[in-house]
């Protein structure tokens, strides 16, 4: 499917395309020099082209496998060091002929800025800022000690052909931003329309204990949207955490939440039901978040010892002492709170244990490897031990297999949500699902 006509190709997949097609040029031109440098004999240079052979093969594997870290950590780097040893060593500009391969340091500064995008501040101004550094210098100065082993007619061959390619690919990286921009635009207005005509919906997950009660369930909000269908929160959350959309998103979520506690209330089958519900950094992070919820509690009637709100790791970046005050202040009205895909991101024990939080919430990656894998077997028992002794409820999300189950019972985890008991469901059949399992 074309990249343009699908505005729910994530940007992810779109960062995928891109370094798979970079690491083939790269691949592909640097095969094409190791030939001609051997044919000149010139082995220095076979040396540094092998260098780039392996960046990209490394870097198409990894972006195969969708390991976007590997490539923005190590590759990338490594890629901008080895350019600026052939823009010193092997591509010095003499009155015969210009230098060309800074020119590849054009596209580099796109690649990075959208390879950084989503890491920390610094990291997204700096890197594009060093790149474009680099070029400035090498497209201002003629300094170098030339070791290459090409005659000055080979290199103004060399020059037409790595400009060729250096403005291919800076054509090629500007392209798919303008249609990731173009993307996000379209599904942002959607998305805005999509909160008015009501056409976001929250699906219910069970979450069960070790009998298969139905302890409550997880809110997970779905997009229905009128011409692509069922959107997954994948697609839309992210999107939606760039802007304020996630605060008008977030409303809606817990104010849907809150009627659904009320009318589970009326019911003495589901008037012990839980709901967790997910709340995104930005969301707890708005002056409007705590009144917000009170209001929402006071006009909806909630029991608030049956809501509990799922925070993740990436909160801890933030001043831990406003997380403190706006956590004891929803706390004192009863409303629970859940440390969700534990062990993931910035896990500071002294966090964990600073916070007043109810639960932990054992991330599935590491249940979906339990059985399989040390780590995550020794990571998950850890958890669950870090639980018990501060006294705080544990559950388990992805359970999949009656096995991964046994682990977690054998290990002191009691309660689950996952596949296993049910996916995510519609309201009427979450009731249903309730109603049977609770009798
Ligand atoms: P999450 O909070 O980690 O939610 C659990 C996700 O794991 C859900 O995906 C659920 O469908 C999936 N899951 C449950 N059991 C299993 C299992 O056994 N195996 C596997 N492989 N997956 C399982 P979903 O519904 O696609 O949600 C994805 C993420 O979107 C959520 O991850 C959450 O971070 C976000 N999200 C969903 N709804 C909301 C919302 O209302 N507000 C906010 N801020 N984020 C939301
Ligand atoms: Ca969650
Ligand atoms: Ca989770």
């Amino acid at each position: 499917m074309a990249i343009e006509s699908n505005p729910l190709i994530k940007h992810q997949d779109k960062l995928t395309y891109l370094l798979i097609i970079a690491s083939i040029v790269i691949t592909v031109v640097a095969i094409a020099w190791t030939i001609f440098f051997i044919s000149i004999r010139d082995w220095l240079s076979v040396g540094v082209e092998s260098i780039l052979i392996a960046l990209g093969c490394i870097g198409y594997n990894s972006a195969k496998r969708n390991n976007t870290k590997v490539i923005a950590h190590i590759l990338f780097p490594l890629l901008f060091i080895v350019m600026c040893i052939v823009c010193i060593f092997f591509d010095v500009p003499n009155t015969a002929v210009p230098r060309s391969n800074h020119h590849y340091f054009l596209p580099m500064v796109l690649y990075a800025y959208v390879l950084y995008q989503d890491e920390h501040p610094y990291l997204k101004i700096a890197a594009p800022a060093l790149i474009s550094l680099a070029f400035l210098m090498f497209a201002s100065t003629h300094t170098g000690i030339n070791l290459s082993g090409m005659t000055n007619d080979h290199r103004l061959v060399g020059v037409w052909i790595t400009n060729s390619v250096a403005l291919m690919m800076l054509f090629l990286v500007a392209l798919i931003m303008q249609s990731d921009f173009k993307v996000r635009h379209t599904l942002e207005l959607e998305l805005s329309k999509a909160l008015l005509k009501n056409e976001i919906e929250l699906y219910f997950q069970p979450q069960v204990d070790e009998r298969g009660r139905t302890l409550g369930a997880e809110a997970l909000a779905r997009w229905q949207h009128p011409t692509f269908g069922t959107i997954e929160p994948d697609v839309f959350i992210p999107l939606a955490e760039k802007s304020e959309l996630i605060l008008h998103l977030g409303k809606y979520v817990l104010a849907s939440a809150c009627h659904q506690l009320t009318l589970w209330a009326q019911n003495e089958a589901t008037a012990q039901l839980t709901l967790s519900v997910n709340i995104s950094v930005k969301q707890f992070q708005s002056t409007e978040f705590v009144p917000h919820i009170i209001t929402l509690l006071n006009e909806a009637k909630v029991n608030a010892h049956k809501l509990q709100l799922e925070i993740t790791e990436s909160i801890f970046a933030h001043d831990l002492e406003t997380i403190q005050v706006k956590m004891t202040q929803l706390k004192s009205y009863g409303i629970k709170f859940s440390l969700d895909d534990f062990g993931t991101g910035y896990s500071s024990l002294a966090y964990v244990k600073k916070l007043p939080l109810d639960e932990l919430k054992i991330d599935k990656s590491f249940i979906k490897e339990v059985l399989t894998s040390v780590n995550d077997a020794s990571i998950t028992k850890m958890i669950i031990s870090l639980a018990h002794e501060l006294h705080i409820a544990i559950i388990a999300e992805g359970v999949e297999t009656p096995e991964q189950q046994q682990f977690l019972i054998n290990n002191g985890c009691l309660n689950f949500q996952g596949y296993l008991y049910s996916r995510p469901l519609p309201i009427a059949e979450f009731n249903a699902f309730a109603l049977v399992n609770n009798q």
